[in-house]
């Protein structure tokens, strides 16, 4: 994009010294509300510099002190949904297409803009332009469509960690589902994986599972912001068969030829972790916010122990890595430095009531910037078989909502 040319360049997964990679860093700052710009007193304390990918805070006290941070890629304002997309996420999406696991996720207070940043459900209703989320998986299908030689089967899930409880939002009635370790990695136990055909069907799901989050919120008197949010797109890749002339197609139940492939060949299956982080904000316990202590302590768990794996991770010295502390990092922690391409967008909002929270944003993501992971590429030998389609979805969905 001639408008940011560093971006492109700066983008691309590189290896470093050791020949394992880093998590990328992107750093989006959000344009002012109404209200924000309409308080024209203050001078800007937060300014951008898309040349050397560096952001500068000026804080004010007797004196202006500076802090300068350096990131993969600034984003300023004026950055549209499709440039973070090609800045944050495509590299990461080619990835999961080669068979990666490969992680997004989107770091901030709340109303800095994460949400927006990832999937926009506004863009359903059609006033706003969508997300990583929905652009992710256009570009799934857009490839699978393209490939002539490749058949291609892409899950998604969609589940949501609160007070350090998985909840399956794509079957609400689901509480406290466990994690696991397979050999394929870290996985959740019985989580409903629904074949999407279309970047449509994801925003579908996307839709379903936020009512549902809405809806478990409401009942609980309590805010989403305070959860995380997780979509996992599974994308399965395998080369397609061409029978010989003359020669029978297996009708075995489940058997790779029945679907059109040949038994037994590889299949490449990359997964793809969408993040939405809970806020970051520091919560106070008890007053206007009216926040449960329970509850403020879980979310501060969870981003807590995130931070202390970052931590830990990108330190030389450390021998000990706290995956295990919080579900958020132990679902993540081939993301954290295993078997993952990783980036991880930091929103922040430009106003000065916020240059605190801003403040620890960036410092979480410049020791974000420090974390080298390993990403191999997944290989299966059978494709899974999945359970359930989109439509089954819906329709149990319709019929909860009837009872
Ligand atoms: P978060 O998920 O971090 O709490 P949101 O994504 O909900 O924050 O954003 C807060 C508000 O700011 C929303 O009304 C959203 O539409 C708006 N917003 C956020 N980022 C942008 C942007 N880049 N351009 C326009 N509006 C934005
Ligand atoms: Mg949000």
């Amino acid at each position: 994009d001639a408008k940011f040319p560093n971006y492109e360049k700066r983008s691309r997964s590189t290896p470093d010294d050791d020949g394992g990679e880093r998590v990328r860093v992107t750093v989006r700052l959000r344009p002012p509300s109404k209200a924000e710009q309409q308080r024209d007193d203050e001078r800007p304390f937060i300014f951008l510099d898309t040349e050397r990918n560096t952001v500068v805070l000026r804080r004010t006290g007797s004196f202006d002190a500076f802090t300068e941070f350096q990131f993969d890629g600034v984003l300023p304002s004026i950055c549209q949904q499709v440039d973070v997309y090609n800045v944050a996420a495509r590299p990461v999406v080619l990835d999961v297409l080669e068979g990666y696991n490969g992680t997004i996720m989107a770091y901030g207070q709340t109303g800095a803009g994460k949400t927006y940043t990832l999937s926009d459900k506004l863009a359903c209703g059609g006033t706003s332009v969508e997300g990583i989320i929905p652009r992710s998986a256009a570009e799934i299908f857009a490839r699978a469509e393209q490939d002539n030689e490749n058949e291609y089967h892409v899950s998604m899930s969609y589940i949501q960690i609160y007070m350090e409880q998985i909840q399956d939002l794509l079957r609400p009635e689901s509480s406290n589902m466990q994690i696991r370790e397979g050999e394929n990695g870290v996985y959740v136990s019985g989580v409903e994986e629904v074949a999407v055909k279309s970047a449509e069907d994801v925003m579908k799901l996307l839709l379903l599972g936020d009512r549902n989050r809405a809806f478990s919120f409401t009942k609980l008197n309590a805010h989403s912001s305070r959860s995380h949010a997780i979509v996992i797109l599974t994308v399965e890749r395998k080369a397609k068969c061409i029978p010989e002339p003359g020669s029978e197609v297996s009708d075995r139940p489940h058997s790779a030829c029945s679907a059109g492939f040949l038994e037994g060949e590889r299949v490449l299956v990359g997964k793809l972790f969408l993040v939405d982080l809970a806020g970051s904000e520091r919560l106070k316990k008890s007053g206007s916010e009216g926040i449960r202590a329970s509850e403020a302590m879980s979310v501060n768990l969870s981003l807590t122990c995130l931070g202390k794996c970052i931590g830990a991770r990108a330190d030389p010295n450390s021998t000990h890595v706290p995956f295990r502390d919080s579900k958020l990092t132990r679902l993540l922690q081939e993301s954290l430095g295993g078997n993952a391409k990783t980036s991880l967008i930091i929103n922040i909002a430009p106003c000065n009531d916020y240059i605190q929270e801003s403040l620890s944003s960036l410092l979480f993501g410049s020791r974000a910037m420090k974390v080298a992971t390993r990403a191999i590429i997944n290989v299966e030998e059978e494709f899974r078989v999945l359970t359930k389609n989109l439509q089954d979805t819906l329709e149990m969905q319709d019929e909860r909502l009837q009872t």
